[in-house]
């Protein structure tokens, strides 16, 4: 079953590209395998597939003990401080820093660690309640603060986008954010570089890359439906 639904999103990530007028290398897809039992990650991984989003720490570490070593792995989810730590080193790049202290951390274990960590600013685009990220107003600004810090480096912006029935409903929104990391980048400064904007989950990646999105999260449309459990 993944190798088929992978093969459907390729699909549909080179229809989005050619209407973009964008070359597939332009977008990274990620597999989202939060929930998923790792011989469901394996087969992915047969199909060709090296990068892989996770939610939780502890998760991913477990995870990441028992996969092939050249997997990069993406933490996607809300991270708490005190988990940072176990991040460092084993993570190609954290999408989900939206605060100073976050960045602090993050900057602090890695210079324990003597690496230098990649890393996006969530925004939250749409202002939704019930989700983590920056403001649309207060990103640059948090760009600019973790800029100075040690041992990061700031890669673009990463935005979850509201759960619609129609994609189109959040075209909008993604070029908001296209927008905000093209002002960001204007301002040159040192140690930051928004090359990666990360948007677009199973219901909306096309239009995300139709949006200018350079990594496409994908969790159901590749594992199917998660199942939380009662
Ligand atoms: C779960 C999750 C995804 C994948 O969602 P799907 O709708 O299953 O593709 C993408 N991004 C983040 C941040 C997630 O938590």
């Amino acid at each position: 079953m993944v190798k088929e639904n992978l093969e459907d999103v390729e699909a549909r990530i080179c229809a989005a590209c050619a209407r973009a007028g964008r070359d597939r290398s332009e977008v990274t897809l990620i597999a989202v395998s939060k929930t998923k039992p790792v011989p469901m990650l394996e087969e992915a991984y047969a199909c060709g597939i090296r990068d892989f989003g996770e939610n939780k720490v502890q998760e991913m570490m477990d995870k990441y003990d028992v996969m092939p070593s050249d997997i990069r792995w993406h933490m996607i989810g809300h991270l708490q401080r005190n988990k940072v730590k176990y991040l460092i080193g084993k993570t190609a790049l954290i999408h989900s820093v939206d605060s100073i202290r976050l960045a602090s951390q993050i900057s602090e274990q890695s210079v324990k660690q003597n690496v230098t960590t990649d890393i996006l600013i969530e925004v939250n685009i749409a202002g939704e309640e019930t989700k983590f990220g920056t403001s649309r107003e207060e990103a640059a600004a948090l760009v600019e603060e973790a800029a100075k810090l040690p041992n990061i480096r700031i890669c673009g912006l990463m935005t979850i986008a509201p759960y619609v029935d129609d994609p189109e409903e959040n075209r909008a929104y993604f070029r908001q954010i296209k927008e905000l990391s093209v002002d960001i980048d204007s301002k040159k400064l040192d140690n930051v570089h928004m090359w990666i904007l990360s948007m677009g989950m199973t219901g909306d990646y096309e239009v995300a890359i139709e949006e200018g999105a350079t990594m496409v999260r994908v969790g159901t449309g590749i594992f199917g439906e998660r199942n939380y459990g009662v």
